[in-house]
């Protein structure tokens, strides 16, 4: 029988402390990256997928909490770096008056951007012994690198492609992580070029590349060949077109109240990439990926209970 089919996710988990500035708060952690490796590996639980995750941490209490709670929910930590002296990053998520949400950073020291200041990482490594069937990053990934870790994910991404694994690449654009808008496109448009399925939510995409027209947007999107695309576009149908084929509207499913947004894309990528790897079309995936995404939208915070998606395991 073949081994189990493992699948890196490379980026940033962050302390969270969530509550009223200069009041109670409560501390939990969150980050793209480690949302959707939760997703895939929950939803693919006994389906034969080993979910790891590669990133960087401190050697200190608090990077171990974060280990064992990854753990705890089955992801492989094989692929982590433990970096002496340093610490993971923060951010602290506030509500105002009007129940909007202020988030403050502190990450621009934290472990993770080191992920690559080694002569050969864990998975490099395991991505050249061909032990990886797929990876995962984000334009949050890209972002928080340095340009030489970035350009190593690049490569990395890029070897991998070419030996016919599953890169996938969600778009993830984050204005604030970048010192300027043009190594943004950039970066984003190498991992594009690397990635065999592309993720990309609509609005992000826009803003990336500062088009305001969604129709031109989308023309530009699909002029792309050569790859599977899925545009995410909130509550309205969810774009598919697998490689050089026809394009697909998946509708997305019907909420009855928006509770909290977190992780409606984290989770999206989650669903749809178990999907992928247990054999399903890029259509039943993106349905599967709504069907989800849905679900943790009606739920407070990235992480919804587990006993909520009981029903959406992938066998
Ligand atoms: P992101 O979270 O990456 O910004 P979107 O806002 O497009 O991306 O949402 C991702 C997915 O979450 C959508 O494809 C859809 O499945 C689901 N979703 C988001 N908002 C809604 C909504 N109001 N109703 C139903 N599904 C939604």
């Amino acid at each position: 029988m073949p081994g189990p089919i493992r699948v890196a996710s490379f980026g940033e988990c962050m302390i969270e402390l969530n509550g009223e500035a200069f009041g109670v708060m409560r501390q939990t952690f969150g980050g793209d990256s480690l949302n959707t490796a939760v997703y895939l590996a929950r939803c693919s639980a006994g389906a034969g997928i080993t979910v790891s995750y590669a990133t960087a941490l401190g050697d200190e209490f608090l990077s171990d909490g974060l280990m064992a709670r990854w753990q705890a929910e089955g992801i492989d930590l094989g692929l982590v770096r433990r970096l002496p002296g340093k610490l993971p990053g923060l951010y602290q998520i506030s509500v105002d008056g009007q129940g909007e949400r202020h988030f403050s950073y502190w990450r621009g020291q934290s472990a993770a951007r080191d992920y690559f200041a080694a002569d050969i990482t864990p998975l490099e490594c395991e991505a050249d012994a061909n032990r990886l069937e797929a990876l995962y990053c984000s334009g949050i990934s890209l972002a928080i690198l340095p340009q030489e870790g970035r350009a190593r994910l690049l490569d990395l991404a890029r070897r991998m492609r070419q030996r016919g694994r599953l890169v996938a690449f969600d778009n993830n654009h984050r204005p604030r992580l970048w010192s300027e808008a043009g190594a943004a496109r950039e970066a984003h448009a190498a991992m594009m070029d690397c990635a065999s399925l592309q993720l990309l939510t609509l609005d992000d995409e826009q803003t990336l590349w500062g088009e305001a027209d969604e129709d031109r947007q989308l023309a530009r999107i699909f002029e792309r060949s050569g790859t599977e695309i899925v545009v995410k576009r909130g509550a309205r149908p969810t774009l598919v077109r697998s490689v050089d084929a026809v394009l697909h509207e998946v509708p997305a499913e019907p909420v009855p109240q928006v509770v909290d947004t977190t992780a409606a894309g984290d989770s999206f990528a989650g669903a749809y990439l178990a999907a992928r790897l247990t054999g399903r079309t890029p259509t039943e995936a993106a349905a599967w990926g709504n069907r989800l995404a849905a679900r943790v939208i009606q739920h407070r915070g990235a992480m919804m209970p587990i006993d909520a998606m009981a029903d959406l395991r992938l066998r």
